[in-house]
């Protein structure tokens, strides 16, 4: 079973000691100190125990990035954007720390997001789309950049969550988006406070009583009321994530998404049977 990741804040930290976590903050410089505390009193040398920090998250990038420069970790660092087509430019600062630290920049699915996405596939980072229910403009966006992630040589680094779908296709073996995505409380647990309720956005209001079942859970009603997951082609991997808030919502431009990335992997096989067949024919006698 994958083991239980917290996501809390700085001042929450001291509660989840030794478990794995994410930590977020607006400052950067409170988040190296916090970590600092939390090593000194636990007696940890410098990069020990790296797998309990999964990902520290910088939730203001307007701040100023020195203290992560001077940190002497090698944590993963997850620049988010929630307001990507004014923020983008902030970017670049963070290329400094990108020989260190895995980065990765999580960007909100709201209109103008792809020039943040530009940006962060040239600085080599990799991404994460925070999509809600997209409207039929953020589709259109949407499906710029698949194209983008399927066919420009320029970028190198994931873009999820179309990396693990085209994967999961690739493979035949269903993913779950709400882990991709990492909203399944199985494994993530948001541990909410008072200014930031963001990441709750499909799971509040929707609770199950077990957080290990709430997928299972959701996905069990929204089938039982019918509609258009019974009968969706990638409901083994969507399990209903985008009929979340709103159970109304007309995935029609969606499932363009996924089927883009499952005819891009149809491809993808297709292109390797050939060579195999190619490299065969040549290196027989
Ligand atoms: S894409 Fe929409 S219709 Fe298909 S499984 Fe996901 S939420 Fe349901």
């Amino acid at each position: 079973m994958d083991p239980v990741i917290n996501h809390v804040t700085v001042a929450q930290l001291g509660a989840f000691d030794g478990k794995p976590v994410v930590v977020r903050s607006h400052s950067p410089a409170s988040l190296v100190r916090a970590l600092a505390e939390v090593r000194a009193e636990t007696g940890g040398a410098p990069g020990a125990d790296p797998t309990r920090i999964r990902w520290v998250q910088i939730l203001s990038p307007e701040a100023d990035v020195a203290p992560l420069v001077e940190w002497d970790s090698a944590a993963p660092i997850d620049i988010i954007l929630s307001a990507p087509a004014e923020q983008y430019t902030e970017l670049h600062k963070f290329a400094t720390l990108r020989d260190r630290h895995p980065i990765r920049v999580t960007i909100s699915v709201v209109h103008g997001f792809k020039k943040a996405v530009l940006v962060a596939a040239a600085l080599q980072f990799s991404i994460k789309l925070d999509i809600g229910q997209p409207d039929a403009g953020l589709v259109d966006e949407l499906l710029e950049v698949v194209d983008l992630y399927l066919h420009r040589t320029t970028v190198g680094e994931p873009i999820e969550f179309f990396h693990s779908a085209l994967l999961s296709f690739f493979h035949e073996e269903p993913d779950s988006l709400w882990r991709i995505q990492e909203d399944d409380p199985a494994v993530f647990r948001y541990v909410a406070d008072e200014a930031d309720t963001r990441q709750l956005r499909r799971t509040i209001g929707n609770a199950s009583a077990d957080p290990s079942a709430f997928v299972d859970d959701l996905g069990r009603e929204i089938l039982a009321a019918g509609g258009e997951c019974v009968a969706c082609e990638f409901a083994p991997m969507c399990r209903g994530y985008f009929k979340v808030p709103d159970r109304g919502y007309d995935c029609a431009g969606v499932r363009r998404i996924f089927g883009e990335l499952a005819t891009a992997a149809t491809q993808l096989s297709a292109d390797l049977e050939v060579q195999a067949e190619a490299q065969e024919r040549s290196d027989a006698p």
